[in-house]
C-alpha cells in the first residue's frame, strides 16, 4: 500500500509505503531526505555516513541533531547486546546499560498505572506501574503529592 504525501520541506507530492515499519522515516520526499541528511563520522571506525534528522527549524530538530548516534550502523549494531525481558521473557537487543524490560514492556509499564489525586492541589497524576515496582522494591509508600507539589 502506498499513499501520497506532500513533502513539508519542498511541497512536492511523493508516495510513501504505509505497510512498512520504517515509514515514519518518510516524513519528507526522497530528495529532501538526501538533502537534509547530515554527515557524520563514526567515532569508532572513522567511516563517514549520513543520517536524516528532520527539517531544520522544526520542533526538536536541534536536540535530535545533537543527540544522534555518532556511530555508524555497523558499530552501533556491534554495541547491541542481547537481554531477556524481566516482564515477558522475550529476548531483545539494546544499547542501554542492562535494561530490565524490552522496549514494548518498558513502554507499557510507563504508560499504565493507577491515578492518584494529589492531596495538595487535587490534580490527578499517573503513578505508573514502573514507579509502583520501584517504590515497592524500596519499601516506600506510594506518593501522595503530584510531581509539582513534591517539588
Ligand atoms: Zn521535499
Ligand atoms: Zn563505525
Ligand atoms: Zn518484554
Ligand atoms: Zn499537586
Amino acid at each position: 500500500m502506498t499513499t501520497s504525501k506532500v513533502c513539508p520541506a519542498c511541497g512536492v507530492t511523493f508516495e510513501v509505503i504505509t505497510d512498512n515499519a520504517s515509514s515514519s522515516q518518510q516524513e519528507v520526499c526522497f530528495n529532501c531526505f538526501k538533502r537534509l541528511s547530515l554527515n557524520y563520522v563514526c567515532q569508532k571506525c572513522g567511516v563517514s555516513f549520513s543520517r536524516y534528522v528532520g527539517i531544520p527549524g522544526t520542533q526538536g530538530y536541534e536536540g535530535r541533531a545533537a543527540r544522534i548516534s555518532r556511530l555508524c550502523k555497523v558499530c552501533y549494531k556491534a554495541q547491541l547486546k542481547e537481554y531477556k525481558c524481566a516482564e515477558c521473557g522475550e529476548n531483545f537487543t539494546s544499547i542501554k546499560y542492562r535494561p530490565d524490560y524490552c522496549p514494548k514492556c518498558f513502554k507499557h509499564l510507563n504508560s499504565t498505572g493507577e491515578e492518584i489525586r494529589c492531596e495538595v492541589c487535587s490534580t490527578s497524576f499517573l503513578f505508573t506501574e514502573a514507579e509502583r515496582r520501584f517504590f515497592y522494591d524500596k519499601n516506600l509508600d506510594p506518593p501522595k503529592k503530584c510531581k509539582d507539589c513534591r517539588g
